[in-house]
């Protein structure tokens, strides 16, 4: 059944794989929503007392209210002092973990059961649907496998609720160059990876023909590594060529988590489309993705949530923090994005929530325009600018005739208080209602 329903998209667009086929019919009629404004996402503006019609699994038009012509007995949702956005998109999570300050990243990997984890990654899909974000770029099971695919397919087979997931599965480390160990742990112990450790182009083909042969949407490498001596490179630049030039074979991008000035680099000249974390950048660096049209995503949250568990880091996610209060890795994060922006470098939202709760997400909206983005830029971020870093434009990220009906509303307007993001009233997914005041 999986089968067939992805293979109208499969011709479309390689990572329409994620995406759910236009004949299905969710709630079969046609649905009115009637917002105080509505946010257009490509242009930025507000729309006050503008309204949505949604057809199936789409978008069927979108204008002043008056402008609409609902056909009789259509559903109408009401939302009044709410705004309309787009689904959001978070282009960097991990659904198979949870915040650290419950359980450490080595306990999560080598303690808990595969099963276990399985479950409480249908749980964080719940909790991030609920919130608003209808798309995740899931970067890694992190030691869980192939497991993200199931939670995807479960999702697409509406057996339980959740967003939209494209699945990056084990992601790719160099040899003994991610966690958990060998550093710090007995070198006797064979231990459980939390990524598929390869050497040289040979098996790095292979991993990369293994994971998109088993499904995945997304190959992402590990292209630098805090070592012993500091962060440094884990591939040549021949490995990640390799690594790319498989995965474009296979009609995958490739996502890369570097924050070395020569990890991203390498990254960037191998043809990676988007770098992860980066917070080493220089301008130099910066340069060269803005050349290239790589995409960056700061992960602000999770490394403000990190030093909140374990550098004291005061209430890391709140606007009004002093700035005499961060610390130097968020400091230095705040500042690669303002050098990135600064250099046009596109920066999207991509939170890495999981070292954080799920659900939350909205903690990178918040922490961009802590980085000097406006509420509207930040919103744009997590919506037309993802859709498209994504490969995805037209078909989310905007409220637009034809597009999926993944559409959020959230107390207030989030253009003036990003915050209001928080406040989520209503959530449809592909036509579906997950949430709504009534
Ligand atoms: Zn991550």
């Amino acid at each position: 059944m999986r089968t067939l329903s992805r293979s109208p998209f499969v011709v479309i667009a390689c990572l329409a794989a994620a995406l759910p086929a236009a004949a299905q019919e969710p709630d079969g009629g046609v649905t009115l929503i009637r917002p105080e404004r509505v946010f257009d996402s490509a242009s930025g503006e507000v729309r006050e007392g503008w309204a949505v019609l949604v057809n199936g699994d789409r978008i069927q038009a979108v204008g002043p209210l008056e402008s609409l012509s609902p056909p009789d007995g259509a559903r109408v949702v009401d939302l009044p002092g709410a705004t309309l956005l787009p689904g959001l998109i978070d282009a960097h999570s991990h659904l198979f973990l949870h915040p650290y300050d419950e359980t450490l990243w080595d306990d999560q990997v080598l303690k808990e059961a595969r099963a276990y984890r399985t479950l409480r990654a249908g749980v964080h899909a719940e909790r991030t649907l609920l919130s608003g974000f209808t798309l995740l770029r899931d970067l890694g099971t992190e030691g869980a496998g192939w497991a993200d695919l199931a939670v995807r397919d479960a999702i697409e087979d509406r057996l339980i609720p959740g967003p939209r997931i494209l699945a990056a599965t084990k992601a790719i480390a160099a040899t003994a160059s991610y966690a958990p160990g060998p550093r710090g742990w007995d070198p006797d112990l064979v231990l459980p990876q939390g990524a598929q450790m390869v050497t040289g182009e040979a098996e790095i083909r292979r991993a990369v023909r293994d994971q998109a042969g088993h499904g995945a949407d997304v190959i992402k490498v590990y292209a630098d590594f805090n070592r012993a001596a500091g962060t440094s490179p884990t591939f040549t630049l021949e490995e990640l060529e390799a690594l790319v030039d498989e995965a474009t074979a296979a009609g995958l991008p490739v996502s890369a988590h570097a924050n070395s000035p020569e990890g991203m680099r390498r990254a960037v000249l191998a043809g990676v489309r988007t770098i992860e974390h980066g917070s080493g950048g220089t301008r130099e660096v910066f340069r060269l993705m803005a050349e290239k049209r790589v995409v960056f995503y700061p992960t602000l949250a999770a490394s403000a949530a990190y030093d909140e568990y374990f550098s004291g880091l005061p209430g890391g996610w709140e606007l009004d923090a002093p700035d005499g209060g961060l610390t130097p890795r968020i400091a230095r994060s705040l500042q690669a994005v303002r050098d990135a922006r600064e250099e046009g470098v596109i920066v999207g939202l991509g939170s890495d929530v999981g070292v954080f709760p799920h659900g939350e997400s909205w903690r990178e909206l918040a922490w961009l325009v802590r980085a000097g983005m406006t509420p509207t830029e930040a919103l744009q971020a997590a919506t037309v600018v993802n859709a498209r870093a994504l490969g995805l434009e037209g078909k989310v990220g905007e409220i637009w005739q034809g597009a999926f009906a993944d559409l959020t509303a959230v107390e207030g307007d989030p253009t003036v208080t990003v915050e209001a993001t928080r406040d989520v009233v209503f959530v449809m997914k592909g036509g579906i209602v997950y949430r709504s005041p009534e």
